[in-house]
C-alpha cells in the first residue's frame, strides 16, 4: 500500500466517519509492507499484511477474471480524468486490468478494490478488501465498479460519497437508483454518474 494512501482510509465501522492510524512494522520504499492500522474512535485494529488491507466482509474472488464491458479502453474515457494526481479505484473486475489502465491515466494512483487473486500488492497499485470502501469520503478522482458491483446499490452508494465533488463513478450493470448518484449518462449496460448533489 502507497504510504500516502494510508491517508485517505478511514474506519469501515458504522460510526462517524473517522482516519485509521497507522504503525508500520516493515516499509519498502514508500510502501507498507506488514503493519496495523487502528481506529481511535471504536479501537478496531486492521491487519496489513502482504500490503494489503482486509477489513473484511469481501465477496470472495471470482474465477471470471475477464476484463467484462469495463475494459482499460473503454473506462478510461469515462472517468474523464485530466492530468496526474490522487487517486483512481477500480472495484472488482476492471482492477485486474490496472497496469492497463494506469498507462492510460499518468500520474494517478491506482487502488484495486476486491480484485481477483492475481492481483497482489505492488509498485504501482494498493490494494483493499471489505465490503465496503474503506476509504474516506470526498477522497478520490474516480471510481469504477465492475460487475455486478456497478449494480449493488450498497456499493454505487459507496463509491458517490469517496469520489470528489464533480468526478465520476462509472459502473456495470442497470442505470442506478436517482437517490444514490446523478446518472449523467448510460449505453450499454454502463452507467456514468457523478455524486448527489
Ligand atoms: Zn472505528
Amino acid at each position: 500500500m502507497f504510504i500516502e494512501l494510508t491517508d485517505h482510509l478511514r474506519c469501515p465501522a458504522d460510526h462517524e466517519e473517522a482516519f485509521l492510524v497507522l504503525l508500520p512494522e516493515r516499509l519498502e520504499g514508500r510502501s507498507v509492507r506488514t503493519g496495523t492500522l487502528g481506529c481511535p474512535v471504536c479501537d478496531r485494529r486492521f491487519a496489513l499484511q502482504d500490503g494489503v488491507l482486509d477489513t473484511g466482509g469481501a465477496p470472495p474472488p471470482g474465477d471470471d477474471t475477464g476484463p467484462g464491458t469495463l475494459t482499460p479502453d473503454a473506462l478510461a474515457p469515462l472517468v474523464g480524468l485530466n492530468g496526474p494526481g490522487g487517486y483512481l479505484v477500480l472495484v472488482g473486475r476492471p482492477a485486474s486490468a490496472w497496469r492497463d489502465v494506469a498507462a492510460l491515466v499518468p500520474g494517478v494512483g491506482m487502488v484495486a478494490v476486491n480484485p481477483g487473486r492475481e492481483v497482489v500488492d505492488e509498485e504501482g497499485v494498493s490494494v483493499l478488501r471489505g465490503g465496503t470502501l474503506a476509504l474516506k469520503t470526498n477522497s478520490m478522482r474516480g471510481v469504477v465498479l465492475g460487475a455486478p458491483y456497478g449494480a449493488d446499490p450498497a456499493w454505487v452508494r459507496e463509491a458517490a460519497r469517496v469520489v470528489l465533488p464533480g468526478l465520476r463513478v462509472v459502473g456495470e450493470g442497470p442505470d442506478p437508483h436517482p437517490q444514490d448518484v446523478d446518472l449523467m449518462a448510460s449505453a450499454g449496460g454502463v452507467w456514468v454518474g457523478s455524486r448527489r448533489r
